[in-house]
């Protein structure tokens, strides 16, 4: 606090031109992770140079699902270089900044403001044109920080279809807002499971969509923050369950690269193009 000399954060510099995208979400296990990393990998599939900092205290899960689980950052001089993926984009997680990874990260708000702060501005990102976060759910600490230090980021808010997630979803949206951020649409994951003995889709059963959370959530996020903020927030996507999504998350190999005609690879490869 006060005093100590600190790097200037460069992506809230006048004049930076990385776009800066806040993944968040109300809770946990709705999928904010994986949207994070297939997003990034379809940016920078577009020829884009993108940068992930994960900074989801909780699950810090961007590493292991980027296939850099084991890697840490090397550092040169008083700079730390964000670890290299194979698909192109470069990551820093909170989780590297452990000593050791099963170690947890029991960090009061100063900390974790802190932790951030130095994956902004302590971390060699070069000229990105795009910076992902990944956020932790819902509307704590490091959503305050962030919202502190970079107003200007644009938040993605990813929900499922669930009356309960989408509840606490617009929580999250609404806390952006109060930090002047602007939402930028709505991501719905796990909104259907295509019914596998429809597939390939028959006659009688086209495009049959069993709806294991629900509906609506989405829709209802986006509608409900749009009204509060005076603006349109889209609903960028829905993104089925599939099961290649858990797998390529799971092996460190996203959906997007590993199986890119999936019909949840090609959604979120569409919401990665609107943003
Ligand atoms: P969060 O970051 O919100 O906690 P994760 O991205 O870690 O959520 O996802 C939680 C679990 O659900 C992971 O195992 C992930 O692979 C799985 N998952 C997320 N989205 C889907 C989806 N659309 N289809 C299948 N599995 C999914």
């Amino acid at each position: 606090q006060g005093g100590q000399a600190q790097r200037e954060i460069p992506f809230s510099q006048p004049g930076n031109l990385t776009k800066v995208f806040a993944v968040a979400s109300g809770k946990g296990g709705v999928g904010k992770s994986s949207v994070t990393v297939n997003l990034a990998i379809a940016m920078a599939k577009q020829g884009l140079r993108v940068g992930v900092l994960d900074a989801d205290v909780y699950g810090h899960s961007v590493p292991a699902m980027l296939g850099v689980a084991d890697s840490r950052p090397t550092q040169v001089d008083d700079l730390i270089m964000p670890v290299p993926t194979a698909s192109g984009v470069s990551v820093i997680s909170i989780g590297m900044l452990k000593p050791r990874r099963d170690q947890v990260v029991a960090w009061r708000g100063p900390m974790l403001d802190r932790a951030l702060v130095q994956m902004l501005s302590d971390v060699f990102w070069g000229d990105l044109d795009v910076l992902l976060l990944d956020l932790p759910p819902g509307t704590g600490d490091v959503a305050i920080s962030l919202g502190q230090h970079l107003p200007g980021a644009e938040v993605v808010v990813v929900t499922t279809p669930q009356e309960a997630a989408a509840e606490v979803a617009e929580r999250a949206g609404t806390m952006a807002s109060m930090m002047h951020q602007r939402v930028v649409g709505v991501v719905e994951n796990m909104s259907y499971l295509p019914c596998p003995h429809c597939t390939p889709a028959g006659p009688d059963h086209a495009d049959h969509r069993i709806e294991i959370f629900g509906s609506g959530g989405g829709d209802r996020v986006a509608a409900t923050l749009g009204q509060r903020f005076g603006y349109d927030v889209p609903v960028l996507g829905r993104v089925p369950i599939d099961i290649s999504l858990r797998e390529g998350g799971d092996v460190g190999k996203p959906i997007v690269e590993s199986d890119p005609t999936a019909p949840a690879a090609l959604e979120l490869t569409s919401i990665a193009d609107q943003l």
